[in-house]
């Protein structure tokens, strides 16, 4: 803002006036709760957090910003590691108020809000039997998802969450407001479908669903390895994968066995090779497509089990509450190579020990069926999207976290397809997010023109308008 305090001060006030939702400056209570966000170790003082409480608010928040030349950052869940939607002396477009859902079980669609988690989601729609793909984990939000690609348990069976977005309301960088869709701003749209929040800030989500398992019920789990199992359960994983039919997903990772129920205490704190399974198919069938993953190996641990879609999505949430200290790197990787897995072994023994982990989501099935021009989601022969993340409870363990991450993907960044999921980017610079792009990026940058000139939506991984 190019004015002095006191005009500032004057113009805040005039917007709070104008908001239905309230205006959080410094000082003021609740600023410090609202600034935070579910990595500790983002410390950012905005100049203003506006609570929205519906369009008309956006709407206002956007014309200020351009208006007074203050920067906007735009808040969904506020997952994001790299603290993104939070900023500096920005204004935050903040959207956690706007949490409704609509379930449609006729047309078999969910709309929600963006401040959705998709817990939220996952709630409003379970109830109808189905559910649309998100992640791995409830309390994440489902907008920065969304624009960013959105991996998860269903992806294999149905595509990632934008392969299953059908619309989008957006307020655009000159505060007007639009529909995207395949038949409306259909540029718009498909930039939309993960070139992240570049384009103008999404209001609401229109999503299809998909019946799961049985009335929602599904057959979901971990199966955990002994550390020294790795090599061989890694081999074995990424040859199973490719035929298992796609009613079964599982994602493959390093972790500390944590020290509470439902594990056994005399694995509490063990280092472990652990593969998370999600049936989604008719329940009748599931001995027959579970049998190779149950019968693999020495497991220390078989924990499937029949459960509503909801508690798997949820069953991480408690292990990783807010207010921990995140720092993650991560790349796609066509495949898991003998040489990654000689690195995932040596930097797995060197693990910090509790809540770091490494984690390797398929994309593949339906989600490698989409060509990769289709949306702006360049990696559609990714095979998996791997991620390296440092966390712990305790800021004196930030550095120790973050070397440790640093240093495995320095020595795994050779055997991988080259670029990253641009959800799993800290804020790493401009070539790494041209690499999350490839070959969609230039298009990127010409609906970015056309919708964002003055990149007034850049507080993000950001794509620059083409000239
Ligand atoms: C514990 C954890 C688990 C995760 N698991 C998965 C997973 O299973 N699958 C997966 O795909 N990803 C996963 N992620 C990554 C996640 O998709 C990103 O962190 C994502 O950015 C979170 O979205 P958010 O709305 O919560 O974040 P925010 O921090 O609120 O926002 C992230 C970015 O999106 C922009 N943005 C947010 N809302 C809007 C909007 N309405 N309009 C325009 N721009 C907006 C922000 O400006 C910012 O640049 C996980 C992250 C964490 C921390």
């Amino acid at each position: 803002m190019t004015t002095t305090p006191t005009q500032a001060a004057a113009a805040y006030a005039d917007l709070a006036a104008a908001l239905r939702g309230d205006l959080i400056t410094p000082g003021q209570p609740g600023y410090d709760a609202a600034r935070a966000v579910y990595n500790a170790m983002i410390d950012k003082r905005p100049a203003a957090i506006a609570r929205c409480h519906d369009v008309a608010d956006v709407i206002a928040c956007v014309r200020f910003g351009r208006e007074h030349g203050v920067e906007l950052a735009v808040r969904g869940g506020g997952h994001n590691a790299g603290g993104l939607g939070v900023w500096d002396d920005a204004l935050v477009i903040d959207l956690s108020l706007l949490r409704s859902t609509t379930v449609s079980p006729a047309n078999h669609t969910v709309r929600a809000d963006a401040g959705c988690t998709w817990g939220d989601v996952d709630h409003a729609t379970v109830a109808f039997g189905m559910a649309t793909p998100s992640g791995f984990i409830a309390s994440t939000g489902v907008a920065g998802l969304t624009l960013g690609g959105g991996i998860g348990y269903l992806s294999r069976r149905f595509g990632l969450t934008v392969d299953n977005l059908l619309a989008a309301d957006v307020v655009l960088a000159d505060g007007t407001f639009v529909t995207a869709s395949e038949g409306s701003h259909n540029d718009l749209f498909w930039a939309l479908r993960g070139g992240g929040g570049n384009f103008g800030v999404v209001t609401s989500f229109t999503f299809r669903c998909h019946d799961i398992g049985e009335n929602g019920t599904i057959i979901g789990g971990p199966v955990l390895y002994d550390f020294a199992d790795t090599p061989e359960v890694m081999r074995w994983y990424r040859e199973l994968l490719p035929v298992l039919p796609e009613e079964l997903s599982g994602w493959i990772g390093l972790i500390t066995i944590p020290p509470a129920p439902p594990f056994p205490e005399v694995l509490w704190g063990r280092k472990s090779c652990a593969i998370v399974w999600c049936y989604t198919g008719p329940l009748d069938g599931a001995d027959q497509v579970l049998e190779p993953v149950k019968t693999f190996g020495s497991p220390l641990v078989v924990g499937l089990h029949a459960m509503p879609f909801t508690a798997l999505q949820s069953a991480f949430d408690p292990l990783y509450p807010a207010g921990l200290q995140w720092y993650w790197r991560a790349d796609f990787f066509n495949e898991i190579s003998d040489a990654a897995i000689g690195v995932h072994v040596k930097h797995g023994e060197e693990m910090p020990a509790g809540h770091s982990t490494m984690h390797l989501y398929p994309i593949d099935g339906a989600a490698s069926r989409v060509p990769e021009d289709a949306t702006a989601f360049a990696y559609r022969d990714g095979g998996w999207a791997g991620v390296i993340v440092g966390v712990d409870p305790d800021p004196a363990n930030a550095g120790l976290i973050s070397r440790w991450a640093r240093d495995y993907w320095q020595d795994l960044h050779p055997t991988s397809a080259g670029g990253a999921y641009v959800n799993f980017l800290m804020n790493e610079g401009q070539d790494r997010v041209k690499a999350a792009y490839r070959g969609n990026y230039d298009r990127l940058a010409e609906v970015k023109r056309r919708y964002d000139r003055d990149n007034v939506f850049h507080i993000n991984q950001n794509i620059q308008p083409a000239r």
